[in-house]
C-alpha cells in the first residue's frame, strides 16, 4: 500500500510551505487508499521546541489535514519523534561504519575551516578532504574509547553521475563530485537529517516521498544511503517551492509565511487549503474552487507543473471571498463567532484590557487592532518630537529587520530588539515606543504595545510594520 509522510522540523512558526507539501502527500495517499504519516524531525536540539511542534499539529488540523500515524495519535511504527529514536540511528550508523561505508572523523572545526578556506582560495567546491577516512578501524576505536570527540561521515563516490529518478522531471543527473562526505552522526551522538530521514522512511514503510525542491541537490546522498543499507528506495517527487509575487522563494521577509498569521487574519481554512491545492496544480476541469474531498477525488500528480507557484495574498483573499459568499448566513455568523471569540486568544488579550475599561463597549475602540489585519494609519500620527521623517523611517526599518531575525518571539526579546536599534541610533527605548504604538495599534496610545506584539505574533507584527513603512 502507498504510504506518504510529512516530516517537519519544529523550529519556528508553522510554515505554509509545510502545509502545502503535507496537502499533496495527503492527497496522494488518499487517492491510492494508503496512509499518511506525520513525523517530527527534531534532531536539532537547539532549535526544536515542543511549542513549535504543537503549533504544527494545530495548524495542520485547523486546515483539515489529518494524519493516520504520528506522535500525538500513535501507530505501529513509532515513536514518530526523531528525538525518541536515538538508539535506532546509532545502530544503523554502526552498521555503515562496520561495512566500510562510513567512518569516524576526528577533525577539529579549525582544521575544517582551514581546508575550506584553502579550497575556496583555489576556487574548488568546498568539501571534506578525506583526512580521517584512512585511519585504521582499530586505531579509530581506540580514540573513540578514549573519549575523543568525533562525528561519523559517509563515503561518497568522487566521480561519475548520480541519476535521481523524479516523478515530475524524469531522471535528473547530478555529478558526484558535488557531494560532500556528509556528516551522518554529530559529535553529540545525534543523527543529521540525512541518516535519520533515510532510516525512518525505511522503517516507517514510506513508499512515496513528496518533498520540497530545495532537497533535490542533496538527493544523491540519500540514494547512496539506501544503496549502502540494501534498502528499496521510495519513489521520489520534488515539489516546486512556493514563491513571492516577485518570483523569489517565499520568505518571511517579504510575505507572512506562517499558517497562524492566515488564521489570525480570518481566512477560512477551506479556502486556504483550496489555495494551497492550486499551487502548481489544477483540477482536470480547471475549476478554481474545490474542497479537499474533491481534490482527493480528482488528484493526478502528473498535473503538477514545475513553474514556481506564486503564493499571493491578494489571490488568496479573492478565493476566500468566494468561499465566504457561498456560506449560509447562519454558517457565516457561526464561523465569524468562532474566529472572533477564540477563547485562547481572548484569554491573552483580556488581562491587557480589563483594567482599562469601564464597559465592554469600550473594548473595541481600545483593542480592536487585535481583531484587524492591516490598519488604516494616519501619517500625522508618526510625527515625532525628536526625529524627522527620514529618521523615523530609518528607525522603523531597522527595527523591522531586527525583528525579522528574531528567533524566539516573546516580549523580552522584542523589547531588546527595539532597545538595541534605538541605542544604536543614539536614542532610548522610549523614543521608539510612540512609533510602535502607531504602527501596531493604529493609535498614539493603547494597551501595552510590547505585549500586543507578542500576542499578535511575528508575521502580523511585521506585516503592520511593513505597511507603516509603505
Ligand atoms: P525563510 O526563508 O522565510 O526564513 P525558511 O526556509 O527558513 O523560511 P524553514 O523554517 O527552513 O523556512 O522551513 C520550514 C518548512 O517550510 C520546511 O519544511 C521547508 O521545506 C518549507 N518551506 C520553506 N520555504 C518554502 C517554500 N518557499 N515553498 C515550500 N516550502 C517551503
Ligand atoms: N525535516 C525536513 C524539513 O523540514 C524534511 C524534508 C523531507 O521531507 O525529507 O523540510
Amino acid at each position: 500500500t502507498v504510504r506518504t509522510r510529512i516530516a517537519p522540523s519544529p523550529t519556528g512558526d508553522p510554515h505554509v510551505g509545510t502545509a502545502y507539501i503535507a496537502l499533496f502527500n495527503l492527497c496522494f495517499a488518499r487517492q491510492h487508499g494508503g496512509q499518511f504519516v506525520l513525523r517530527i524531525e527534531d534532531t536539532d536540539q537547539v532549535r526544536s521546541t515542543r511549542e513549535s511542534e504543537q503549533q504544527i499539529f494545530d495548524a495542520l488540523r485547523w486546515l483539515g489535514i489529518e494524519w493516520d500515524e504520528g506522535p500525538d495519535v500513535g501507530g505501529p511504527h513509532g515513536p514518530y519523534r526523531q528525538s525518541e529514536r536515538s538508539a535506532i540511528y546509532k545502530k544503523y550508523s554502526d552498521e555503515l561504519v562496520s561495512k566500510g561505508h562510513a567512518f569516524p572523523c576526528f577533525c577539529s572545526a579549525e582544521r575544517l575551516d582551514q581546508v575550506r578556506a584553502a579550497q575556496q582560495a583555489n576556487k574548488e567546491t568546498p568539501r571534506y578532504d578525506g583526512h580521517c577516512m584512512h585511519i585504521a578501524p582499530e586505531e579509530a576505536q581506540k580514540r573513540i574509547a578514549a573519549g575523543e570527540s568525533h562525528v561519523i561521515r559517509m563515503k561518497v563516490p568522487t566521480e561519475g553521475i548520480c541519476t535521481v529518478p523524479d516523478m515530475l522531471r524524469g531522471d535528473v543527473e547530478i555529478p558526484w563530485d558535488r557531494m560532500d562526505m556528509q556528516v551522518l552522526m554529530k559529535a553529540d551522538g545525534l543523527p543529521t537529517y540525512f541518516l535519520a530521514n533515510v532510516v525512518d522512511d525505511h522503517l516507517m514503510g514510506i513508499t512515496h516521498v513528496l518533498r520540497g525542491e530545495e532537497w533535490l541537490p542533496s538527493a544523491p546522498k540519500l540514494i547512496k544511503l539506501y544503496e549502502y543499507f540494501g534498502w528499496e528506495q521510495p519513489v521520489l517527487c520534488y515539489m516546486p517551492l512556493l514563491r513571492n509575487p516577485d518570483k523569489s522563494k517565499l520568505s518571511k521577509r517579504k510575505n507572512p509565511t506562517s499558517v497562524t498569521f492566515y488564521q489570525r487574519m480570518g481566512f477560512l481554512p477551506e479556502a486556504m487549503l483550496n489555495y494551497l491545492g492550486r499551487m502548481g496544480w489544477s483540477m482536470p476541469d480547471e475549476r478554481e474552487k474545490f474542497s479537499l474531498a474533491e481534490m482527493v477525488e480528482h488528484f493526478d500528480i502528473n498535473r503538477i507543473s514545475l513553474g514556481g507557484p506564486i503564493f499571493d495574498i491578494e489571490k488568496l483573499s479573492w478565493l476566500n471571498g468566494q468561499w465566504m459568499r457561498e456560506l449560509t448566513v447562519e454558517d457565516f455568523a457561526a464561523k465569524a463567532r468562532e474566529w472572533a471569540f477564540n477563547p485562547q486568544y481572548l484569554m491573552q488579550i483580556a488581562p491587557l484590557v480589563q483594567g482599562r475599561v469601564e464597559t465592554f463597549s469600550q473594548i473595541a475602540p481600545l483593542a480592536g487592532f487585535f481583531f484587524s489585519g492591516g490598519l488604516a494609519l494616519d501619517p500625522a500620527l508618526f510625527a515625532h518630537k525628536k526625529l524627522d521623517e527620514a529618521q523615523v523611517r530609518q528607525l522603523m526599518q531597522l527595527i523591522l529587520w531586527k525583528l525579522e531575525a528574531l528567533r524566539q518571539w516573546n516580549k523580552d526579546n522584542i523589547t531588546l530588539c527595539i532597545q538595541n536599534v534605538a541605542e544604536h541610533l543614539g536614542l532610548k527605548l522610549r523614543d521608539a515606543m510612540p512609533l510602535m504604538f502607531v504602527a501596531i495599534t493604529g493609535q498614539a496610545s493603547s494597551v501595552s504595545v510590547l505585549d500586543a506584539m507578542e500576542i499578535l505574533g511575528p508575521d502580523l507584527t511585521r506585516f503592520r510594520l511593513r505597511q507603516a513603512l509603505e
